[in-house]
């Protein structure tokens, strides 16, 4: 038996034997779960089959629906974000407190996500990036991987003509990662604009034999529009901020000017003044602090593993990333407090990240 797996086996063995002793229940209601915020993060809820593309950053509709009910039968108090902070940093949680997040805003939140947390009544953040809401096209770099991914049966591909110097075995996700790559690094060297960057994977998908206009009428791993927005900030999704264009410049400039162009699009869209923030794709320098606060921003969450508390950094929070790959028991063990004794965690702690 491999390494992983048996890892994996006495995981669940213990955890199994934990819950059926009680101690899912010790903890969760104990006052040491009370003094801890759980900060949920998703990605995506598929569209179609983008889980099996990327089981990390989108996981099933029904996958999803399974850990409301997990939340809902275990009594767990699903607080908005923003109250969730202020009653954690004054030490007047609830029990099983929880909150939960959702990065980037692409269209599968308005059309997945959003009708099955309004049927649970759960209140949900959405860090919003607002670049490609408004040119209502696929994320360049996201669709160029995913078709890649689509064609990995197709056998080999030419695309030196896009940057790709080698022919590509699409059967092989290392050689495709590296020609997904090195299309986009091209592609940015030729400093083409959004609608240009889409020629390329319409290009991109006329060499793959994928069916473009189909994926682009099915808002694949598209961002939600202005209207999709709207409607939901009315209904009380609270947008937050995750900077225009995706991405950390290392210049205090430049990352105020990314978060001042994404704030006024969430307020244009009928959002409120944005001033919790998401670290796009989680990376994060020790200068950031500095200038968020700068900016106003009372709290970021990072991707690192792990239950906030009052003594947390308000501009480092933890979060729980939540992916296909983990079991409904191990999302229950994370939300009830005992994966925290369980895991090797790796703590929202100052890093230097290169862009
Ligand atoms: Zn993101």
């Amino acid at each position: 038996m491999a390494s992983d797996q048996t890892r994996r086996f006495l995981r669940r063995a213990a955890l199994t034997l934990l819950k059926d002793c009680g101690a899912f229940h010790l903890v969760e209601g104990s006052a040491w779960r009370r003094q801890r915020l759980v900060i949920l993060c998703y990605h995506g809820i598929s569209l179609e089959d983008e889980h099996r593309w990327r089981p990390y950053l989108y996981i099933s509709p029904e996958q999803f629906e399974r850990r409301l009910e997990i939340l809902r039968k275990g009594r767990f108090r699903v607080l908005p974000l923003g109250e969730a902070l202020e009653r954690l940093y004054r030490r007047d949680l609830p029990e099983r407190s929880v909150a939960l997040t959702c990065d980037d805003g692409t269209y599968d939140f308005y059309k997945q996500a959003y009708p099955r947390l309004e049927q649970f009544g759960i209140p949900a953040t959405v860090y919003l990036t607002t670049y490609y809401n408004a040119l209502e096209l696929p994320v360049f770099s996201l669709i160029c991987s995913y078709m890649m991914w689509k064609a990995r049966g197709l056998g080999a591909a030419e695309l030196r003509e896009l940057g790709v110097p080698q022919p590509v075995d699409l059967a092989s996700t290392a050689n495709r990662q590296q020609a997904a790559d090195q299309l986009i690094a091209w592609a940015d060297g030729q400093e083409f604009s959004g609608v240009q960057k889409n020629d390329v994977a319409r290009r991109l998908a006329e060499r793959l034999k994928v069916d473009y206009e189909e994926l682009v009428a099915k808002r694949i791993l598209q961002l939600m529009n202005r209207c999709e927005v709207k409607q939901l900030a009315a209904a009380g999704v609270d947008f937050q901020l995750h900077t225009h264009r995706h991405r950390m410049p290392r210049s205090e400039e430049l990352l105020r000017q990314e978060i001042a162009e994404n704030r006024e699009w969430i307020e244009e869209a009928g959002g409120k003044t944005g001033r919790h923030f998401c670290y796009p794709s989680g990376a994060y320098r020790p200068e950031h602090r500095d200038w968020l606060a700068a900016e106003g921003i009372v709290s970021a969450t990072t991707c690192d593993t792990g239950i906030a508390t009052h003594k947390t950094e308000p501009l480092l929070l933890p979060r729980l990333v939540d992916t296909s790959g983990r079991s409904d028991l191990e999302f229950e063990s994370w939300v009830n407090g005992i994966a925290h004794f369980l895991s090797s965690k790796k703590r929202a702690r100052l890093a230097y990240v290169p862009d």
